[in-house]
């Protein structure tokens, strides 16, 4: 399924899933399912041609594709959303790896986070300049070490160690993205705030594995002209990005700063867990309700253990 959210958002994602079990399933077979998105913010129409659409469109389905792939061939629910992440991460058309929006200092920082619905393991980067895939690295992190959360210098060197593939900062530059950080600039210096089309393009996946096993992730470059080691929402657990097999898994994108604050992907889960609401409840409730109230723009992708999909984006105008 493919839905384009009008009324100045734009949400690009993408749902597949497969049946309920059937007979030829062993018992612990049950129905997959995986959702992604590209990200949300204001973009003016006239910005996205039909031609960029379709080629949004053809990645963000080559990257679904992928990962139900994965799922259907009894993969875990973590290997999918990797797969699908890295091949967002890849492409220029999105702020995620290649194609990540720049720093006021000209430069790329990026996040990533995952977790794993099952163990409630969890592992997360943040401002990383030099790892090709983030989500990777968040793997790493997650499987090969006994922390959460590494920052920087220190989670490259932690790379390096662990062989994943470094590649130069201007690596992951785009001609789009510089022209994105002088109109930020311009923006700041003249007194105004920054357009929320600046950061469009964050992506992020959430899965259900045939043994029932949520997982979630995030990848992100940030937003525009950031600065001063600024990290958002999208490498933090419980804010941008959260799974519970008790609960559900939450992908999240927007404003990050206010993600943080509303603890937006934990709380929709807890929503579920505590106070008995479905998904499609739990993540209306914070996104169009509380964090909308606040100020806060952006959306999640959410998905419970039955399969169930909840995808409520907002807008400030909205
Ligand atoms: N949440 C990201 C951040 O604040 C940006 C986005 O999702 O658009 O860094």
């Amino acid at each position: 399924m493919y839905r384009h959210c009008k009324l100045g958002l734009v949400l690009l994602f993408l749902v597949a899933s497969v049946g309920a079990p059937s007979a030829l399933h062993s018992a612990e077979s049950q129905a997959t399912a995986i959702a992604i998105h590209g990200g949300a913010g204001t973009i003016r129409r006239e910005n996205l041609t039909p031609e960029a659409e379709a080629r949004l469109v053809a990645k963000l389905t080559e990257a679904v594709t992928a990962g139900h792939k994965l799922l259907l061939n009894g993969a875990s629910s973590l290997d999918a959303v990797v797969t699908a992440i890295q091949i967002l991460e890849a492409s220029p058309l999105f702020n995620a790896g290649v194609g990540a929006v720049y720093t006021w200092d000209e430069k790329h920082e990026l996040d990533a986070s995952l977790m794993v619905g099952h163990t409630l393991q969890a592992g997360a980067v943040a401002g990383v300049r030099t790892v090709q895939s983030p989500i990777a690295l968040a793997r790493e992190v997650m499987l090969h070490s006994s922390h959460v959360l590494l920052a920087g210098r220190g989670a490259e060197a932690f790379a390096v160690s662990r062989g994943l593939p470094q590649i130069s900062n201007e690596t992951f530059s785009t001609p789009t993205r510089l022209q994105q950080l002088q109109r930020a600039k311009a923006r700041e210096n003249a007194g105004l705030s920054h357009s929320l089309a600046d950061r469009v393009g964050t992506v992020g996946a959430v899965a259900l594995d045939r043994h029932g096993g949520l997982a979630a992730g995030t990848s992100t470059g940030g937003m525009t002209a950031k600065r001063w080691g600024r990290v958002g929402d999208s490498p933090l657990i419980g804010a941008g990005t959260y799974a519970d097999n008790r609960s559900c898994a939450v992908s999240a994108t927007g404003h990050g700063e206010y993600f943080i604050r509303y603890n937006v992907a934990a709380n929709i889960c807890a929503r579920v867990r505590f106070g008995g609401e479905d998904i499609t409840t739990a993540a209306q409730a914070v996104i169009q309700g509380e964090l909308l109230e606040a100020g806060g723009t952006g959306g999640v992708i959410a998905l419970d253990p039955a399969g169930n999909i909840a995808m409520p984006f907002n807008t400030p105008g909205m």
